[in-house]
């Protein structure tokens, strides 16, 4: 070393590169964070910001606020675009189109992954995914004009296509989204309105015990959800969405379709797989070592969704854990510490909300369901929340949507917002009115 502090460089200000950072608090070096949004996004309650429950802010905390009390670390609003392993150096783009060079010593990419159409990307116009604060934003106000073109509707068809609602994937994000959105159609707007769970596979949270997955089925039907299992989409266009199951193919008019099917890592793991020769899975994850190093790069980790590790899953838990792991791992390297023990994995188990209190939970080989696993999950969830303030909205916000009034307290939309929502290519969002 020269004499200067030891650089790092965390892409991704998500679960991994916050733990990560975080790690590394009170640490002798400089860490940057670099995202191309400005907040920690909680991606597990963006359903609820999606179905009008809970405001943005309440879940998306400025990252700058997240790491202000760490005096070693900063942020920078930029576009990761290209990797320099070799020289050392990740290049950005910033909002206003200048090129940013970031040089390291040790480099964290935490870049998590996207959604993935199964090769049909013209999808994306017509059934927008959930993954970014833009996305929760975009479906709330597509769902909500809905709802207002279907009082306008003269003919009969146009409304049911207007009142039609479709999810497609039934793992725990689609369950989640169609539960609220079934909740927010029948209870808080029109029972009128069709909701269609769509799932290639036999089951909905195929992942969980069949126990849980019985009670999330008999929860779904009973909340009006219309269940299509083994069924597979075929085409999605603006008014519709083609399935094909036992009986053949049919199309489904419906204006709203929501995407829950499948994710594809960053393409920065493609970037880095390149890099290195290591290896990437079907989902484009790149394959790390053992200590979430890269291969011939012990100075550079990926973590989280983007990476492939003993077949963890690509949620919360594993991103967390990794990205404390290799904060201190950098850590314990920088203080002359060897050897390093490889990254072991905790399962705390995986749980996901229905509806009205009630959620399926299963933790260290114990299954919960209903209002006592409804109260697991909310516990869970407001805990990993940043921030007090943001745990304390978030109570009063459910308590509010749930006990007093079952009522969404977020249903603003503006004339501009709708109009452009109906012509909408939904694909198009950068040119949305606000
Ligand atoms: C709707 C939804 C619901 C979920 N529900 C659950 C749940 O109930 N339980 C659970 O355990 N998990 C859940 N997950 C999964 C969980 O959120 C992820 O596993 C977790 O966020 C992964 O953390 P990460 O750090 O790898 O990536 P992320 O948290 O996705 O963070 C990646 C960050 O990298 C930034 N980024 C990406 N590319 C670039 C670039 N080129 N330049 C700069 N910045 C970049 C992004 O802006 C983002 O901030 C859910 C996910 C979604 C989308």
């Amino acid at each position: 070393m020269n004499g200067r502090r030891h650089r790092v460089v965390v892409v991704g200000g998500g679960f991994g590169g916050v733990r990560a950072t975080r790690a590394l608090s009170g640490a002798d070096a400089d860490v940057t964070i670099v995202d191309r949004t400005n907040h920690h996004l909680f991606q597990p309650l963006l359903y609820q910001v999606a179905t009008a429950i809970l405001p943005a802010g309440l879940i998306a905390p400025p990252l700058r606020r997240v790491v202000r009390k760490q005096a070693n670390a900063h942020t920078v609003l930029a576009d990761v675009r290209e990797l320099d392993l070799d020289g050392r150096v990740v290049h950005a783009l910033a909002p206003d189109g200048r090129d940013l060079a970031l040089p390291y010593d040790s480099l964290v990419v935490a870049a998590g992954c996207t959604d993935t159409y199964f090769g049909h990307d013209e999808w994306a116009a017509f059934a927008p995914g959930l993954k970014t604060l833009e996305d929760a934003r975009h479906l709330r106000s597509h769902i909500l004009s809905a709802f207002e073109m279907a009082e306008l509707a003269t003919d009969p068809a146009e409304r049911a296509a207007y009142l039609t609602f479709a999810v497609v994937g039934a793992g725990p994000t689609g369950v989640e989204m169609v539960g609220q959105v079934a909740e927010l159609a029948h209870e808080v707007l029109t029972t009128e309105a069709t909701i269609l769970l769509i799932e290639a596979g036999p089951a909905v949270l195929a992942a969980f015990a069949p126990r849980l997955q019985r009670y999330t089925r008999r929860r779904l039907e009973r909340m009006g959800v219309d269940m299509l299992l083994n069924t597979t989409a075929l085409d999605i266009d603006h008014d519709s969405i083609t399935v094909k199951d036992g009986d053949g193919k049919r199309r489904i008019p419906a204006r709203t379709k929501i995407w829950a099917a499948g994710v594809r890592a960053s393409p920065l793991a493609t970037m880095l797989a390149e890099a290195t020769g290591a290896g990437t899975d079907r989902a484009g994850r790149v394959t790390v070592r053992p200590d979430c190093s890269l291969p011939g790069h012990p100075e550079v980790f990926a973590i989280g969704d983007m990476v492939s590790l003993n077949n963890l899953p690509a949620v919360a838990q594993p991103a967390i854990q990794e990205g404390v792991y290799v904060g201190r791992l950098i850590r314990a390297r920088m203080a002359g510490q060897t050897p390093e023990k490889p990254f072991s994995y905790r399962d705390k188990g995986s749980m996901a909300t229905i509806g009205h209190l009630s959620a399926v939970v299963d933790s260290f080989g114990m299954k919960f369901t209903g209002v006592i696993g409804y109260t697991m999950w909310a516990f869970v969830h407001v805990l990993y929340i940043v921030g007090w303030g943001n745990r304390i909205g978030t109570i009063l916000n459910w308590t509010r949507a749930m006990t007093f009034t079952k009522n969404r307290p977020h249903r603003t939309i503006t004339f501009e917002r709708a109009q452009y929502e109906v012509a909408e290519d939904a694909g198009t969002t950068e040119a949305a009115p606000g």
